[in-house]
């Protein structure tokens, strides 16, 4: 059985849910959904996903139960796959948990927001629908996108953290939410 922890702290949590659920249905695979409140319910997750919202406001959010600490603890110490949308995209760069340095709200406000045909490749070449709110947007070339608007990258893929500054879950295709859990199996499989 994989544990994977999302955090409640704000934001698009629900349909990242949802999202998980239906991939592990079509990887046939057993999944249990830890909803992570507090530092004491990260132990034992196997893989973590930093959902959308107000980067600002999830830490606020943080601060009593001290989770994103704790998070942050957790994946230097196992580093276990992690899947940051939007405001996780964001937490991860400013963690240095991935590399490439990020902006936020670089598109404009809450009305700039827009859905265009990206371009991805992983698992391989191919269009997504890309759903953008309010997204931050990387600042410097990353060695390693995964997805395009374009000339411009909006997805990364750092060794095990996955940084994506649209938001897979607010659609149908679960491919994102494979590959967190991909990540899971191969690793125990080794
Ligand atoms: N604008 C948000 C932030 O700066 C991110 C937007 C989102 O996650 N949809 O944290």
């Amino acid at each position: 059985m994989i544990e994977v922890g999302i955090a409640m702290l704000q934001g698009a949590r629900r349909e990242h849910i949802i999202s998980l659920q239906n991939a592990a249905q079509n990887l046939d695979i057993d999944v249990n959904i830890r909803q992570l409140r507090k530092s004491s319910d990260i132990d034992g997750i196997n893989a973590l996903i930093l959902p959308g919202g107000e980067s600002t406001a999830m830490k606020i959010a943080s601060k009593n139960e001290d989770l994103l600490n704790g998070l942050w603890k957790y994946i230097s110490d196992s580093n276990i796959p992690v899947l940051g949308t939007c405001a996780g995209a964001i937490l991860l760069s400013q963690q240095g948990l991935i590399s490439t340095s990020i902006v936020r709200n670089a598109f404009g406000r809450q009305k700039e927001s827009f859905q265009s045909k990206i371009r991805i490749d992983y698992p391989q070449e191919d269009e997504f629908n890309g759903v953008f709110i309010r997204a931050p947007r990387f600042l410097e070339g990353s060695k390693n996108p995964i997805a395009w608007l374009g000339e411009e990258v909006v997805g990364v893929l750092e060794g095990k953290k996955m940084a994506l500054t649209f938001h897979p879950e607010l659609t149908n295709d679960y491919r994102f939410h494979e590959w967190l859990l991909n990540e899971v199996m191969e690793y125990n499989s080794n």
